[in-house]
């Protein structure tokens, strides 16, 4: 096959995305949240864990705790404690700590809204930081997870699993009004039909977009 101009690749991105639309007109964060510090928390305790479960965790967690000052007071242990059943919790209390006290000591207990001060928190990485920029803060971020890599790939827009090549590469191809949306979309598709090593390609509506498609 001929390699694509990147101009082919921002028109058939942009036809993904019009049909991902259509079929999935509810996407969005399906993580619950009051606040920009309580979406950060949700999604460091998503990592390897359903959001249905965090879901599960968090409202109670946020009527203890509901700001950093409170997280900030616990142990590693008893955060540890609360936050069990969304596996690794060690590692996960431990961030959600570290990330309180950075947050109080440097940021005046405040979620900053820029992806470099949130990626210097601890436990925090370019998706998280993108997650929150983008949903709690509706500042353009495309968040890079394994639905997303799986899914951008086998539809041939980058060919690299690389998190923040694929990020930047599809900044170049994609309108910045749908950086954040972009993710919601691929992740319910990713759910829906493009599922890891069983995607029911005959059912897709991007078939006839997608070099990976199995007939
Ligand atoms: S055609 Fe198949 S491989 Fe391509 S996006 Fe759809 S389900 Fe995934």
């Amino acid at each position: 096959m001929a390699r694509e101009s990147k101009s082919a690749r921002r028109t058939r991105l942009a036809e993904v995305l019009k049909r991902l639309k259509d079929a999935y007109p509810a996407a969005s964060c399906s993580l619950r949240y009051g606040n920009p510090f309580q979406l950060l928390v949700s999604t460091i305790l998503s990592a390897q864990c359903t959001d249905e479960r965090v879901n599960k965790v968090t409202p109670g967690l946020f009527l203890r705790y509901p700001g950093p000052e409170d997280f900030a007071r616990l142990t590693v242990e008893e955060i540890g404690k609360e936050i069990y059943s969304t596996g690794f919790y060690n590692n996960k209390a431990r961030s959600i700590r570290g990330m309180s006290l950075a947050l109080l000591e440097r940021y005046g207990g405040e979620v900053p809204r820029t992806l470099e001060e949130l990626v210097s928190l601890p436990g925090v990485g370019r998706k998280t930081a993108n997650v929150v920029l983008g949903n709690a803060f509706g500042i353009p971020g495309i968040t890079v997870d394994t639905h997303v890599t799986r899914i951008t790939n086998l539809l041939g827009l980058v060919k690299t699993k690389d998190a923040v090549k694929i990020e930047k590469e599809l900044m170049e191809i994609m309108d910045r009004e749908d950086w954040t949306l972009s993710a919601h979309l691929f992740i319910e598709h990713g759910r829906a039909v493009c599922i890891a090593r069983r995607p029911r390609c005959s059912e897709c509506v991007l078939a006839d977009l997608c070099p990976g498609a199995i007939p």
